[in-house]
Protein backbone atom coordinates (compact mmCIF):
# COMPACT_ATOMS: atom_id res chain seq x y z
CA UNK A 1 0.00 0.00 0.00
CA UNK A 2 1.37 3.29 -0.86
CA UNK A 3 1.14 6.54 1.25
CA UNK A 4 -1.58 8.96 -0.13
CA UNK A 5 0.92 11.19 0.13
CA UNK A 6 4.32 10.73 -1.48
CA UNK A 7 2.85 8.20 -3.01
CA UNK A 8 5.89 5.92 -1.60
CA UNK A 9 5.35 2.51 -0.24
CA UNK A 10 4.29 2.49 3.44
CA UNK A 11 5.83 0.23 5.82
CA UNK A 12 3.91 -2.07 8.03
CA UNK A 13 4.60 -1.80 11.90
CA UNK A 14 3.68 -4.13 14.17
CA UNK A 15 3.99 -5.13 17.98
CA UNK A 16 1.87 -7.05 20.36
CA UNK A 17 -1.46 -7.38 18.53
CA UNK A 18 -1.39 -3.58 16.83
CA UNK A 19 -0.35 -3.36 13.19
CA UNK A 20 -0.36 0.24 11.38
CA UNK A 21 1.32 1.36 8.14
CA UNK A 22 3.91 4.35 8.18
CA UNK A 23 5.27 6.12 5.28
CA UNK A 24 8.83 6.06 6.04
CA UNK A 25 9.40 9.71 3.81
CA UNK A 26 6.67 11.56 5.38
CA UNK A 27 5.85 9.82 8.60
CA UNK A 28 2.62 9.80 8.03
CA UNK A 29 0.58 6.78 9.25
CA UNK A 30 -2.38 4.81 8.57
CA UNK A 31 -4.82 2.81 10.36
CA UNK A 32 -6.96 0.45 9.26
CA UNK A 33 -10.48 1.16 10.94
CA UNK A 34 -10.19 -2.31 12.68
CA UNK A 35 -6.73 -1.58 13.94
CA UNK A 36 -7.37 0.78 16.13
CA UNK A 37 -10.62 -0.93 16.98
CA UNK A 38 -8.53 -3.74 18.29
CA UNK A 39 -6.81 -1.44 21.06
CA UNK A 40 -10.43 -1.03 22.68
CA UNK A 41 -10.39 -4.14 24.11
CA UNK A 42 -6.75 -3.89 25.90
CA UNK A 43 -7.41 -1.66 28.27
CA UNK A 44 -7.63 -2.30 31.87
CA UNK A 45 -10.24 -1.45 34.25
CA UNK A 46 -8.07 1.38 35.35
CA UNK A 47 -8.01 2.93 32.63
CA UNK A 48 -11.17 2.98 31.14
CA UNK A 49 -12.60 6.02 33.30
CA UNK A 50 -9.85 8.50 31.76
CA UNK A 51 -11.71 7.77 27.98
CA UNK A 52 -14.41 9.76 29.57
CA UNK A 53 -12.81 12.75 28.09
CA UNK A 54 -13.54 13.61 25.00
CA UNK A 55 -10.85 15.99 22.73
CA UNK A 56 -13.90 16.18 19.68
CA UNK A 57 -16.69 17.08 21.60
CA UNK A 58 -17.05 20.97 20.03
CA UNK A 59 -19.02 19.87 17.08
CA UNK A 60 -20.03 23.16 15.93
CA UNK A 61 -16.64 24.48 15.49
CA UNK A 62 -15.96 21.62 12.90
CA UNK A 63 -14.73 22.56 9.62
CA UNK A 64 -15.33 19.49 7.61
CA UNK A 65 -14.36 19.20 3.86
CA UNK A 66 -13.30 17.25 1.04
CA UNK A 67 -9.18 16.40 1.26
CA UNK A 68 -6.80 16.53 -1.57
CA UNK A 69 -5.33 12.75 -0.93
CA UNK A 70 -6.92 9.70 -1.47
CA UNK A 71 -7.74 6.46 0.51
CA UNK A 72 -4.42 4.27 -0.04
CA UNK A 73 -7.37 1.45 -0.17
CA UNK A 74 -9.89 3.00 -2.25
CA UNK A 75 -8.05 4.61 -4.62
CA UNK A 76 -11.02 6.40 -6.15
CA UNK A 77 -12.39 7.72 -3.07
CA UNK A 78 -11.03 11.13 -1.28
CA UNK A 79 -10.34 11.79 2.58
CA UNK A 80 -12.59 13.43 4.75
CA UNK A 81 -10.97 16.25 6.71
CA UNK A 82 -12.51 16.99 10.28
CA UNK A 83 -10.66 20.16 11.76
CA UNK A 84 -11.55 21.24 15.04
CA UNK A 85 -10.55 24.71 16.05
CA UNK A 86 -11.33 24.21 19.65
CA UNK A 87 -8.47 21.69 20.01
CA UNK A 88 -6.53 22.86 16.69
CA UNK A 89 -6.53 19.12 15.94
CA UNK A 90 -7.21 17.63 12.16
CA UNK A 91 -8.55 14.04 11.67
CA UNK A 92 -8.98 12.68 7.84
CA UNK A 93 -11.09 9.59 7.45
CA UNK A 94 -11.70 7.20 4.61
CA UNK A 95 -15.50 7.29 4.17
CA UNK A 96 -15.43 4.11 2.52
CA UNK A 97 -13.03 1.60 4.86
CA UNK A 98 -13.07 3.95 7.87
CA UNK A 99 -9.62 3.88 7.49
CA UNK A 100 -7.46 7.03 9.09
CA UNK A 101 -4.72 9.06 7.65
CA UNK A 102 -2.55 11.40 10.10
CA UNK A 103 0.48 13.29 8.96
CA UNK A 104 2.86 13.87 11.18
CA UNK A 105 1.38 17.13 11.80
CA UNK A 106 -2.06 15.80 12.39
CA UNK A 107 -0.17 13.32 15.19
CA UNK A 108 1.99 16.20 16.57
CA UNK A 109 -1.34 18.04 17.02
CA UNK A 110 -3.66 15.09 18.41
CA UNK A 111 -0.62 14.45 21.03
CA UNK A 112 -0.58 18.30 22.12
CA UNK A 113 -3.89 18.39 22.46
CA UNK A 114 -4.25 15.04 24.66
CA UNK A 115 -1.33 16.66 26.88
CA UNK A 116 -3.58 19.96 27.78
CA UNK A 117 -6.87 17.94 27.90
CA UNK A 118 -5.20 15.36 30.30
CA UNK A 119 -4.70 18.76 32.87
CA UNK A 120 -8.64 18.16 33.39
CA UNK A 121 -8.86 15.03 34.34
CA UNK A 122 -7.61 11.88 36.62
CA UNK A 123 -5.24 10.26 34.79
CA UNK A 124 -2.84 7.56 35.59
CA UNK A 125 0.53 8.07 35.92
CA UNK A 126 1.21 5.16 33.62
CA UNK A 127 -0.90 7.64 30.87
CA UNK A 128 1.06 10.89 32.02
CA UNK A 129 4.24 9.18 31.45
CA UNK A 130 3.55 7.68 28.00
CA UNK A 131 2.15 10.91 26.78
CA UNK A 132 5.24 12.68 28.28
CA UNK A 133 6.99 10.70 26.10
CA UNK A 134 5.07 10.63 23.05
CA UNK A 135 5.11 14.48 23.13
CA UNK A 136 8.84 13.83 23.25
CA UNK A 137 9.05 11.87 20.33
CA UNK A 138 6.78 14.07 18.11
CA UNK A 139 9.69 17.34 19.14
CA UNK A 140 12.40 15.09 18.56
CA UNK A 141 11.34 14.54 15.05
CA UNK A 142 12.14 11.18 15.08
CA UNK A 143 10.04 7.84 13.65
CA UNK A 144 7.07 7.91 15.36
CA UNK A 145 7.07 4.13 15.21
CA UNK A 146 10.69 3.49 16.32
CA UNK A 147 9.33 3.65 20.17
CA UNK A 148 6.10 1.85 19.96
CA UNK A 149 5.45 1.53 23.33
CA UNK A 150 4.79 5.33 23.82
CA UNK A 151 3.02 5.49 20.73
CA UNK A 152 0.97 2.50 21.33
CA UNK A 153 -0.76 4.37 24.84
CA UNK A 154 -1.56 7.13 22.49
CA UNK A 155 -3.24 5.39 20.27
CA UNK A 156 -5.11 3.50 22.66
CA UNK A 157 -6.22 6.66 24.18
CA UNK A 158 -7.03 7.70 20.52
CA UNK A 159 -9.52 4.90 20.07
CA UNK A 160 -11.89 5.49 22.83
CA UNK A 161 -12.24 9.18 20.82
CA UNK A 162 -11.73 8.42 17.59
CA UNK A 163 -14.39 7.84 14.96
CA UNK A 164 -16.21 5.09 15.23
CA UNK A 165 -17.14 5.80 19.09
CA UNK A 166 -17.17 9.28 18.61
CA UNK A 167 -20.46 10.25 17.63
CA UNK A 168 -19.68 13.65 16.90
CA UNK A 169 -16.87 13.00 14.06
CA UNK A 170 -19.38 10.07 12.78
CA UNK A 171 -22.44 12.43 12.49
CA UNK A 172 -20.11 15.15 10.96
CA UNK A 173 -18.87 13.01 8.12
CA UNK A 174 -22.09 11.49 7.73
CA UNK A 175 -23.76 15.10 7.55
CA UNK A 176 -20.96 16.00 4.79
CA UNK A 177 -21.01 12.62 2.87
CA UNK A 178 -24.96 13.54 2.18
CA UNK A 179 -24.40 17.11 1.08
CA UNK A 180 -21.89 15.93 -1.43
CA UNK A 181 -23.15 15.59 -5.12
CA UNK A 182 -23.16 11.95 -6.38
ZN1 LIG B 1 4.41 9.73 2.78
ZN1 LIG C 1 -10.78 3.69 2.08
Amino acid sequence: MNCPQCQQPMVKKSRADVTIDACPQCRGLWFDSGEIDDLKDQLTPSELHWTDFDLWRHQAGFKVSLDPLHCPRCPDTALTTIADKQTDTTVRFCPRCRGSWMTAEDFAGIVSALSSELDNFTAADYFRESLKQATNLVKSKKDPISDWKDLKAVLRLLKFRFFVENPKLDAAMKGFQKSLPL
